[in-house]
């Protein structure tokens, strides 16, 4: 795409070279999605949602939560029905009873997940160390004789002790997990901590690196990328970066950060991410904030007659990639900085067009109604119009 100027395109080791095939997204708008305070999507909701990522193309969908309810599960297994492309997995804790729920519903795999910091295991889980690991072991081996795919989460990785972290999983990996995933469960590490712990896991363990981001600090998608850049080669997301607390790693970010900033070619459908995304909002009714990345509304909006300007001629001076990419559309805005270009802008786009001796009549018109708190819409804008070619 030629649309795309990377700042550090010229600087060779910045470049990672790895195979699109090898890296996984895991969507979880379903799953943590769901677990943002206020909402629940109906089983048909989660069906159009699934339908949707699956167009887009995400190679994991996690589903959901299966022991939660009837409703998941008849949800879970609807989506099962569709037949999608994506992989569909559910959420499991290592308990037999919950892989059995899962089972039931005919998910293509689980992520089965315990607790692993000492916090975790003194209040919540009141188990030792070995129990856990015990725990986790069994619910892999179980997982595996059942033929699904089985990925292993510990929870609150990011704040248990590094050996005992590395133990479970290598004790997971040797029971056949087929992926390991590090949660920041409460989005608390750092970009370069994360570097550390993946390069850690990786000298050690010989299985494929997930990673789960919390938004706590906003640091969700720069230490997902960060755990990328380490050789984690699988990405939990969740659309609108919706999530427990302050949310996950949003999927349009980590999609496009790696498209766009790491140049890897994923056979993604992009240009239904801003579709996917209203699609959310309207279930959620969480609305999606203006200045939010890749998705709000402002993203590709130009206000400044001096952007405008630059815009209309070379739309890269203002926007890192086009509106289109990501199914989004270039928009100008009236209001006090605006210039002749905005005009110009504004009247190709409503189809309008008023004498050139007009135009600084409008320009101070619409500076004049910004200042005083009064919307510039197009409607407003039409009016003007009218208003001015009435009187010639
Ligand atoms: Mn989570």
């Amino acid at each position: 795409m030629k649309s795309f100027v990377s700042p550090y395109n010229f600087v060779e080791n910045v470049n990672l070279k790895v195979d699109p095939k090898d890296i996984i997204v895991y969507d979880t708008t379903l799953r943590d999605g769901e677990q943002t305070p206020g909402i629940c999507f109906t089983p048909d909701e989660k069906i159009d949602i699934a339908i949707k990522l699956d167009e887009l193309g995400v190679n994991q969908i996690e589903a959901g939560f299966p022991v939660v309810s009837d409703g998941e599960r008849r949800a879970i297994r609807n989506i099962m029905k569709q037949s999608l492309n994506s992989e569909i997995l559910a959420l499991t804790r290592t308990l037999k009873s919950d892989i059995d729920v899962a089972l039931s519903c005919d998910v293509d795999g689980i992520i089965t997940f315990i607790g692993a910091s000492d916090l975790h295991l003194k209040y919540k889980l009141k188990m030792t160390r070995e129990e856990a690991l015990s725990k986790a072991v069994e619910a892999v081996e179980y997982g595996k004789s059942h033929g699904i795919f089985v990925a292993f989460t510990a929870e609150d990785s990011t704040r248990t002790d590094l050996g005992y972290l590395l133990e479970l999983y290598k004790s997971t990996t040797e029971a056949g997990a087929d992926r390991i995933h590090i949660a920041d469960t409460t989005g608390s590490i750092r970009p370069m901590g994360m570097r550390y712990l993946v390069s850690q896991i990786k000298a050690s363990i010989d299985n494929t690196i997930g990673v789960h981001c919390h938004d706590d600090f906003g640091l969700a998608v720069a230490n997902s990328l960060a755990a990328f850049e380490a050789g984690a080669r699988a990405i939990s997301t969740s659309m609108n970066g919706l999530g427990e607390r302050a949310g996950n790693a949003s999927l349009e970010e980590i999609i496009l950060g790696l498209r766009l900033l790491y140049g890897i070619e994923m056979p993604f459908k992009y240009e239904v991410i801003y579709e996917l995304s209203r699609l959310v909002e309207k279930y959620t009714t969480m609305p999606v904030p203006k200045n939010k990345a890749v998705i709000g509304d402002n993203v590709f909006a130009h206000e400044s007659g001096i952007h405008v300007l630059a815009v209309r001629a070379e739309p890269l001076t203002y926007e890192p990639y086009s509106p289109e990419f990501v199914g989004q559309k270039r928009r100008i805005i009236l209001g006090k900085h605006c210039g002749m270009s905005c005009i110009d802008a504004k009247l190709e786009e409503l189809r309008l067009s008023v004498p050139q001796s007009e135009k600084e009549t409008l320009i101070l018109k619409i500076k004049e109604m910004a200042e005083r708190g009064a919307k510039v819409g197009d409607k407003e804008f039409k009016n003007m119009v009218q208003e001015i070619l009435s009187k010639g």
